[in-house]
């Protein structure tokens, strides 16, 4: 089978959907008229494209996460010096979708990845119910390679915004469907649930074998993805059932350590994809940011943030290499109005709980399962991952709460039980568990990146990454 993309146009492209009459409503059509579409001599500003993105940064996540690592690393964030960097384009972005000023991720990576804004929770699929052509589309027609890597399920909304289209985000079955049919190359993160399924889909109940059927290399553990030689292959790496366990957990459960984290995945997919003579474009996801903001997870959203971080020397390495590539490096909307809140008489105890946050070692996420399982409140766990030591009164208020399997919502009942002793550690405070319509930072570097304006909204951002690589 030949690794270059075979499919010759959009028409085909889009018969991969499994949508009835996906590819007719595309013969005569053309979503997004500001494209100049290839041209044949028309040289590409940029040959390649990488997309950092953090789902669901809020600006204060961001000032968390630096103040700490000012703090407890003596240097600053990796983010943070990339504001010295020469060649920076930065701009504020406003994320709204196309029925909220609040976005969801559905709505956000498709204003990216078809230049049209759609209702929250649809992926390429236009308020009227047509589907928009994905910039992967594009990229395939151009001979290009593509790739996409989260920390979420594979199939999670942000990652599936540059290549599906299905009216709701929710349908994950048919988001992999459409990898397969799609034919994207490289595919790294969770979600073996939707590739290993109880119900037939296109391909049977068994995708992995569909994949490598396709000529996919299959890899589901870290030591498979490390020892990968480069090759032009097509990759699919699915290292988790669920999403990709939060980097707190992966530090500090043993059980865990077979799981890759994001830059080892960022750097496995760029060595498959950068010998692609036409190019390619990657999308890299740090998607658990955002669920450790609906969760009020102090502790987890810092380290979900300098793992991502930990990916953005990879990337100006290899724009240093190839200085044909576009990078951009963004969010998608702000979770949970993250931030280090002023503590204690003239805020003194807001540094300290810079360090004091280092007892944690879980996310609530963690402690959940376990409670669960064992039916029990052992308040050893809640120690050992939050170093706080519970008096004999919570323990019996959170066993009460777990008894009550109704109303047993977790994280509701630790954070009312232990909510004075969660801000003494962390001086963490947030708007609500909910995303919120703050404007975002984006930078970008490289080809293209000019073009970007010093307020942009989301899906302007298309045409100006169409544009540059000429598709
Ligand atoms: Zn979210």
């Amino acid at each position: 089978m030949p690794d270059d993309f075979p499919l010759k146009s959009r028409r085909q492209f889009l018969k991969g959907a499994g949508i009835a009459g996906l590819a007719t409503t595309f013969a005569g059509a053309h979503a997004v008229a500001s494209n100049p579409g290839t041209k044949p001599g028309r040289k590409p500003k940029a040959k390649n494209l990488i997309f950092l993105v953090v789902d669901g940064m809020s600006v204060g996540t961001m000032g968390l996460a630096h103040h700490w690592h000012l703090r407890n690393r003596k240097k600053a964030l990796n983010w943070t010096q990339l504001y010295a960097h020469p060649g920076l384009r930065r701009c504020v972005q406003d994320t709204a979708s196309n029925n909220s000023p609040v976005t969801d991720s559905a709505a956000a990576a498709s204003a990216w990845g078809c230049g049209q804004r759609v209702n929250n929770a649809a992926l390429n699929m236009d308020p009227g119910g047509k589907p928009c052509t994905p910039i992967f589309a594009r990229a395939k027609i151009a001979g290009m390679r593509t790739g996409l890597v989260s920390t979420c399920r594979i199939s999670h909304a942000t990652p599936a915004g540059f290549v599906a289209n299905v009216a709701s985000r929710a349908d994950e079955d048919a988001i992999v469907d459409q990898y397969l049919s799609r034919q994207v190359d490289v595919l790294l993160g969770g979600g073996a649930k939707h590739f290993q399924r109880t119900k037939a889909g296109a391909a049977g109940t068994d995708y992995f074998k569909a994949f490598e059927q396709a000529g996919y290399t299959l890899v589901r553990n870290r030591d498979q993805l490390l020892r990968l030689p480069r090759a032009d292959k097509r990759l699919l790496g699915v290292f988790s059932a669920d999403h990709i366990p939060y980097a707190i957990d992966r530090r500090n459960d043993d059980s865990l350590a077979q799981i890759p984290d994001l830059p080892a995945m960022f750097a496995a997919s760029l060595q498959q994809l950068q010998g692609s003579k036409d190019g390619f474009i990657l999308q890299v996801e740090g998607g658990r940011v955002d669920h450790a903001g609906h969760s009020n997870d102090a502790g987890t959203i810092l380290h979900e943030q300098l793992e991502f971080d930990a990916c953005i020397p990879l990337a100006l390495e290899f724009i240093e290499k190839n200085p044909d590539t576009m990078l951009i490096v963004t969010t998608d909307h702000g979770t949970g109005g993250c931030q280090l809140d002023g503590l204690g008489h003239q805020y003194l105890e807001s540094g300290p709980a810079l360090e004091t946050i280092n007892r944690i070692r879980h996310s609530f996420e963690w402690i959940e399962k376990r409670f669960l399982a064992a039916e029990k409140i052992d308040p050893n766990i809640v120690t050992h991952a939050t170093g706080i030591v519970p008096s004999d009164e919570q323990v019996a208020a959170m066993q009460v709460a777990l008894d009550d399997s109704d109303r047993w919502r977790f994280l509701a009942d630790f954070t009312r039980i232990f909510g004075s002793e969660l801000t003494g550690i962390s001086s963490v405070g947030w708007s609500s568990q909910n995303h919120t319509a703050e404007n975002v930072e984006l930078l970008a570097f490289g080809p293209g990146s000019e073009q970007i304006p010093a307020f942009i909204r989301n899906y302007e951002l298309f045409g100006i990454m169409t544009d540059a690589l000429r598709i």
